[in-house]
């Protein structure tokens, strides 16, 4: 899917236009607990386009003045972006912060389309032309808070995507990301792996964007470490911080069949940890939870068993996704890894057979009978998987409002019981049978 970068400088209508692009859709961040919800990234479309947007206004830097805060964001959206509004005040006309953006832009080869926001009706359209003086062509004349104009500026911006989305691989090549905040150590296990004997790196794809993937081979199973671009190039400014750590890891989480959680051992784990892992399980991707580290925790016995629960205790919704506990730098279990991520990938697009599943539940509904609410008794009828990658079940019931969320849970359980789906979450859908 192609990505939209929105920047300018503050006060612009950057949020207000981005709602209204994204529209009424739940954010890709649903609400688990303990996890915030981030309105800076999120997928939309527009009639036959699907595509990802940001709002680089979202992404605070730090403490550095507001010009390079400005220019930051306007980094941002050169590195992560396919197409990028430059959006624009037409209340105030063109300013000193708009031409420092113009010239960040500037430097780029990817595709700017200019918006000038707050023209509320065609009376005001004159004002527009001051700012044909930036540089970027035509541009176009919208009202975020009316909603006008935007029809127009996406066929511009959907003009520019790309045919191609340079992300395609065939099916059966495992695709994997590395999240975890900074300093976990996500660089330093790519090498490792990328350093095992028997591995062949295959020539880094160039892609349309920056994004680099790093295609490799192991006992003839192809694999691609998603975006790792952002790894090698460090020391931007704005890389430390969470939002944009976070909308990296999105961009990756969404690109991969499975997704290793990188904790650090020796810090133990932390609030951003856990927002991290979230996003993980929300968007249903396989998981596997690396502490990595591990040379240089201090341990008896028991350590690995109580750092194995806190774990449990702290990412209660990633309870299918198996922990390994290694060390990028010593490369002890690193050897492990691998046989894990092909695990999880074969959990993520297993698909069993439709008579063992009724089997399966039937015998478990016998044991454990459904519950009953005011009265009526939930009636499960036919269980059927309807997709993988995650793998998702239909469950087709008499009143889906007897079908609450515990016994979904049973069912799932019931499930991963009876079939191996270590490392992927499952979905359970309950549909009433007409
Ligand atoms: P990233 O930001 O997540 O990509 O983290 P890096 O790979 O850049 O690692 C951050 C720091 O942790 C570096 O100083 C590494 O040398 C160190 N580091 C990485 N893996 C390990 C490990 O397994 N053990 C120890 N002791 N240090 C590590």
């Amino acid at each position: 899917k192609p990505t939209v970068a929105i920047v300018g400088r503050p006060n612009v209508g950057k949020s207000t236009i981005f709602n209204r692009i994204v529209g009424e859709r739940i954010s890709i961040v649903e609400d688990i607990p303990g996890v915030t919800r981030d309105r800076i990234y999120s997928s939309a479309d527009w009639l036959t386009h699907d595509f990802n947007i940001i709002d680089t206004g979202g992404i605070d830097i730090g403490d550095e003045p507001f010009l390079t805060q400005i220019r930051q964001q306007a980094e941002v959206a050169i590195d992560e972006a396919d197409v990028i509004i430059f959006l624009t005040n037409g209340r105030e006309g063109v300013t000193a912060a708009d031409e420092e953006v113009a010239k960040i832009l500037y430097k780029t080869k990817k595709p700017v389309v200019l918006a000038v926001n707050k023209i509320d009706n065609p009376d005001m359209r004159a004002d527009i032309y001051d700012f044909y003086t930036l540089g970027f062509g035509e541009p176009f004349p919208i009202s975020g808070s009316h909603g006008l104009g935007l029809g127009d500026l996406l066929d511009e911006v959907a003009k520019h995507f790309p045919e191609h989305d340079a992300g395609d691989y065939d099916e059966d090549v495992i695709k994997f990301c590395l999240i975890g905040r900074p300093n976990v150590g996500k660089s330093s296990l790519v090498n490792a792996l990328l350093g095992e004997e028997r591995v062949i790196v295959s020539n880094v794809a160039g892609t349309t964007r920056d994004a680099v993937d790093t295609p490799y081979t192991k006992d003839g199973q192809e694999y691609v470490i998603i975006d790792t671009a952002g790894m090698r190039k460090k020391g931007k400014v704005y890389e430390t911080t969470e939002k944009y750590s976070v909308l990296r890891a999105l961009r990756a989480i969404e690109r991969s069949d499975v997704v290793l959680v990188v904790i650090d051992g020796e810090e133990g784990i932390i609030e951003q940890d856990k927002h991290i892992a979230g996003y993980a399980h929300e968007a249903g991707r396989a998981v596997v939870i690396v502490v990595n580290k591990w040379d240089a925790v201090e341990k008896d016995e028991k350590t690995m068993k109580e750092f194995e629960e806190k774990i449990r205790a702290h990412f209660l919704f990633l309870d299918y996704a198996p922990i390994v506990f290694l060390s990028a730098k010593t490369k002890k279990r690193i050897h492990t890894l691998l046989p894990m991520i092909n695990a999880a990938s074969e959990s993520h697009s297993l698909r069993v057979q439709t008579n063992v599943l009724n089997d399966v539940i039937a015998d478990a509904v016998a044991r454990n009978p459904a519950p009953t609410h005011n009265g009526k008794r939930l009636k499960l009828y036919y269980v059927t998987q309807v997709a993988v990658k995650p793998p998702t079940f239909v469950v087709f019931v008499n009143d889906t409002e007897l079908f609450h969320f515990s016994y979904a849970r049973f069912i799932e359980n019931r499930i991963r019981d009876a079939f191996e789906f270590t490392g992927t979450p499952i979905k359970i859908i309950g549909r009433e049978r007409d």
